[in-house]
């Protein structure tokens, strides 16, 4: 007899998985330029670096790299929170589901293909 799901349970893909694994490498990335916490302000310099140029390249991009970092970290922790109220999967957008070799590809995105690509235009990206 048949019955079968959308997929079969061979190919069940565990997100949730994904993004714990997700979640915490990027935790330990932000350990190890030492901005383990996430919950607080962070980014605090002694303003006595500001007037060189050397300190202000290497501040400018550790706190790019930090923001990457905590946006992305921030982004799996919403994905996470999704599939606990049964929104995963579901385009923040449009509301259409996001396709499974999208979500596959990048866990805790929110948006369609359709959604980003209006989104990257707008951003001027
Ligand atoms: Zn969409």
């Amino acid at each position: 007899m048949i019955y079968k799901m959308s997929r079969t349970d061979d190919e069940e893909f565990d997100y949730r998985t994904l993004l714990e694994q997700e979640a915490a490498s990027l935790l330990s990335k932000l350990g190890e330029i030492g901005y383990s916490d996430i919950g607080g302000t962070g980014l605090e310099y002694d303003s006595n670096f500001a007037d060189s140029s050397q300190v202000s390249a290497e501040k400018s991009e550790t706190e790019s790299m930090v923001g990457e970092l905590r946006s992305a970290l921030l982004d799996v922790k919403d994905a996470l929170a999704r599939m606990e109220n049964g929104t995963y999967g579901i385009c923040q957008g449009c509301g259409n589901t996001i396709s499974p070799s999208r979500l596959e590809a990048l866990p805790a995105v929110k948006y369609c293909i359709t959604c980003a690509s209006e989104n990257s235009k707008k951003i001027g990206k």
